[in-house]
């Protein structure tokens, strides 16, 4: 079950009634009103799990005793529902005793209200309601920040290793499933080391995020993706992408780099990148696509990279049942000295 939360005003709280008896749910629907609720309502439990499942309701008052699925039946469906947060739950009840009220608690309710019931309990039941789901929004909120700091990089904002190593063999499952190409990009600035040593590490820095933002501003975000994946290295995973094509991708992101200046702490600065390029062209055919050797061929070819002089691209698809392995190179001409 999926809804979207609820989007209207945040200052008026929406609660979804659910009263069997016409003129209760009506009486009942005005008294919310009148305490500054925005009153959605349902004659049993299932009219209540429909409408559910067209918006998220956070707040849930519901009668016990109803036709086709009463509030008990009820909760214990919103208890089991992958929601998208949680549901405070009040249960109505005639029933005053004890074993009445655990039994409710024990299907899922949060409280109940022993009909009939005044408004000022009603209200301060509500609001206790309130404090616990604005809780547990600002807890879902922390989680999901934590998250995101788990899986980035802290000074250029790309993925860590941590994201890679989560997300990698699900583009690749997904790939071999759609029967689609996969490639990724290993860059890596050149001569890294030597603006570190002779600029100090602030401008080093400055480098890598200058560097970072370019990548990220040369990715198309819904689908491909950025990691910083060493000191001075990135990986940029590229989905339904050829090696043909990831390669010419490549050879524009290394002509940007070399053709613009970097702010630093210690002025701008020219620099140039190398850049190794693999991926699956024909993965049906290939079972043996892994994080691993995807990674190892991306790592290959930039070393080649490196070691043919630097400031250039080179890709090759992966080896396929044993047949010959494509590699080709990126013309390199770049009138800047690295810096
Ligand atoms: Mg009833």
């Amino acid at each position: 079950m999926s809804a979207a939360r609820e989007t209207q005003d945040p200052d008026i709280p929406s609660i979804l009634l659910v009263e069997d008896d016409p003129s209760t749910r009506m009486l009942t629907s005005q008294r919310l009103r009148r305490l500054g609720y925005d009153v959605h309502a349902a004659s049993n439990g299932a009219e209540a799990l429909q409408l559910m499942r067209q918006r998220f309701f956070a707040l849930l008052l519901t009668d016990w005793d109803m036709p086709e699925m009463d509030g008990l039946a009820l909760c214990q469906a919103v208890r089991k529902a992958p929601l998208e947060g949680y549901v405070y739950i009040i249960v109505l009840t005639a029933r005053g005793g004890k074993e009445s009220i655990v039994q409710g608690l024990q299907a899922g309710a949060d409280d109940y209200l022993t009909k009939p019931f005044e408004d000022p309990e009603l209200a301060a039941r509500l609001n206790t309601g309130r404090r616990i789901l604005n809780l547990e929004q600002s807890l879902r909120l922390a989680n999901s920040r934590n998250h995101l700091l788990s899986i980035t990089d802290a000074l250029t904002a790309t993925y860590n290793r941590r994201y890679l190593m989560e997300s990698l063999p699900r583009e690749i499952e997904c790939a071999a499933r759609c029967k689609q190409s996969l490639s990724v990009v290993l860059c890596d600035v050149d001569h890294f080391k030597k603006v570190n040593d002779t600029h100090g590490h602030q401008a080093g820095d400055d480098v890598l995020k200058g560097f970072a933002d370019m990548l990220l501003a040369c990715t198309r975000r819904e689908f491909e993706w950025v990691v910083r994946y060493g000191g001075e290295e990135f990986l940029m995973v590229l989905p339904q992408t050829a090696v043909q094509e990831a390669m010419v991708f490549a050879e524009k992101i290394r002509l940007q780099v070399a053709a613009q200046s970097f702010a630093t702490c210690a002025g701008p600065m020219h620099i140039s990148a190398s850049f190794g390029v693999a991926g699956h062209d024909i993965l049906e055919e290939n079972g043996q696509a892994s994080v691993d050797s995807l990674i190892a061929y991306a790592d290959l070819c930039l070393y080649r990279s490196k070691e043919s002089g630097r400031n250039r691209v080179i890709g090759k698809s992966l080896d396929i049942g044993g047949r010959t392995i494509v590699m080709e190179r990126s013309s390199v001409d770049s009138p800047r000295r690295h810096s």
